[in-house]
């Protein structure tokens, strides 16, 4: 596996900039409290971007215009980079909630949603040796919480 040594900070914004426009469009805000320097992380770069991306995408879906975008990333004292995606969407229904990670899960049909974003991400995140959790009430918003070893995959 192909490891990088990546600064979260500047991943989450380049990230960020593929949906500026949209946002901008959708007045939607995103605040990022990212310190500029973490310890040095290293990972797959590629795969990181894809699980970054594919939580951002969901959370633009599942919020209306004027909503709100929060990204956090911080160490943690044992070598783990931990990361949040918080937006203030739909949320996700208690009963949705165990299924959101399988295959071909969606309640995006009619819109095209192909149901594979979160079971590929939730891949990318045990190939990296991490975890992902997700928190989420309906009407008021939904977390992802991912957590990363600082030294890539050791297993
Ligand atoms: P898709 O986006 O193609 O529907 P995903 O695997 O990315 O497939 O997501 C599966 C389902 O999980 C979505 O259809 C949606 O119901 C739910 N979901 C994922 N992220 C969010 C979110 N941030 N807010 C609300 N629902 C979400
Ligand atoms: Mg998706």
């Amino acid at each position: 596996v192909e490891m990088d040594e990546i600064e979260f900070k500047d991943l989450a914004n380049e990230v960020i900039d593929f949906l500026r426009k949209e946002a901008e469009y959708r007045s939607i805000t995103i605040d990022m409290d990212i310190p500029e320097k973490l310890p040095p992380f290293i990972s797959d770069r590629g795969k990181l971007q894809q699980i970054f991306l594919n939580l951002v995408n969901n959370a633009f879906q599942a919020m209306n215009d004027g909503g709100h975008l929060s990204i956090t990333a911080r160490d943690t004292a044992c070598d783990q980079l931990v990361f949040t995606v918080e937006d203030d969407g739909c949320g996700i229904p208690e009963a949705d909630i165990k299924r959101i990670f399988d295959p071909f899960f969606s309640t995006k049909k009619k819109t095209g949603g192909t149901g594979l974003g979160l079971s590929i991400t939730y891949g990318l995140v045990q190939e990296l040796g991490g975890s992902m959790t997700v928190e989420s009430k309906v009407g008021v918003g939904t977390t992802f919480t991912i957590i990363m070893p600082l030294k890539g995959d050791k297993t």
